[in-house]
């Protein structure tokens, strides 16, 4: 792609997770030529997970980074493009739409497939936030490996928590696993499995009021709290996985497109936004099944919905 686009594309897909490569598969085999933006978590969530159990059509499951690269091959199969970057600006005012990915890179385009997902969410701590990927990770699957023979805790009450718990026994002596309630949003299989797992403590009721060591440039322990009794104590481990849901990634369109009080793009029909021809799919709009399946058969809705636009509207 040229630093500054002068021609108009048809369609540019933002995200390829799960359901951005699903709508730049269906957007290339319409002859759409998408361009497919690929922002700083390529592959979305699926890519940082392991083993995919109840995405149809593989009664043994498929590895998550594998189903995405599937599909990544299978839009490049049919012309989809793709392009590093990250999107900025966006003028939504007037058709084309303009984009900024910053650094002088633009692009012009008839009209838009939000898909950008949701990011993995942090508890904010100052003490947190200064040991990122120095023991303190949202990512079990990239950084567990590096706590091989050592105690993990895992913060979160969801699937997600639940997950990270399961996987990380692979490598950890422990995983405690602290959630700030008694009650769990984690669907009964999931916290069934990491309950029976020998490996897996529960602390509930129980938050991180700090992360240590910050002068070492390492995770020696947490100082946690009982949010029924008040009590505090240090408790030692040698990381933190975070499991605590996500944040979507749709800041760049605030005063242009509807919003709930979460951040979530608002839809109506499925797909559609507030302005004619940008349609938005996937965890980006989506807060209530957040799953690959969803996702994905909204990517496919956002794409036939663009063809539909572009026929009516010309192209
Ligand atoms: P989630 O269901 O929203 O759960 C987030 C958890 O983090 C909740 O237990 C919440 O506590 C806790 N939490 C949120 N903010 C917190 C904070 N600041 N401090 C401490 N705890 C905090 O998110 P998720 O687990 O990522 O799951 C999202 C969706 O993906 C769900 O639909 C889930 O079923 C799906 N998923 C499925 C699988 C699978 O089937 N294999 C795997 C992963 C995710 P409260 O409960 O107190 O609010």
């Amino acid at each position: 792609m040229d630093t500054v686009e002068t021609t108009v594309r048809d369609t540019v897909i933002l995200g390829t997770g799960c359901s951005g490569l699903t709508a730049a598969i269906y957007a290339a085999r319409a002859n759409l030529k998408p361009l497919v933006i690929e922002g700083h978590e390529a592959g979305g969530q699926l890519s940082l997970t392991t083993l995919v159990e109840n995405f149809p059509g593989f009664p043994d499951g498929i590895q998550g980074p594998v189903l995405i690269e599937n599909m990544r091959r299978q839009a490049e199969r049919f012309g989809a493009e793709y392009l590093r970057g990250h999107l900025v600006r966006a003028d939504l005012s007037e058709r084309p739409f303009k984009l900024d990915f910053g650094g002088g890179q633009t692009a012009l385009t008839r009209t838009l497939i939000i898909a950008s997902g949701a990011s993995a969410r942090w508890l904010g701590l100052p003490s947190e936030q200064a040991l990122i990927g120095h023991g303190v990770s949202s990512c079990a699957t990239c950084d567990g490996f590096f706590f091989k023979g050592k105690p993990i805790a895992v913060v979160g009450g969801g699937d997600s928590a639940m997950e990270e718990a399961l996987f990380l026994t692979r490598f950890a002596t422990k995983v405690t696993l602290i959630h700030r309630r008694d009650h769990f949003r984690a669907s009964k299989i999931m916290l069934d499995r990491a309950r029976k797992h020998e490996k897996i403590e529960f602390l509930t009721d129980t938050v991180v009021d700090e992360v240590h060591d910050v002068g070492k440039k390492e995770v020696t322990g947490l100082k946690l709290r009982n949010v029924k009794t008040s009590k505090v104590w240090d408790f030692p481990t040698s990381a933190m996985f975070l499991g605590i849901g996500h944040e979507p990634n749709a800041k760049m369109f605030k005063g242009q497109l509807d919003m709930d009080e979460d951040g979530y793009l608002k839809t109506h029909d499925f797909v559609m936004t507030r302005v004619p021809g940008v349609f938005a799919c996937g965890d980006v709009q989506d807060r209530r099944y957040r799953q690959a399946i969803t996702a994905a058969g909204s990517g496919c809705a956002a794409a036939m919905e663009a063809e539909k636009f572009l026929e009516e509207h010309g192209r």
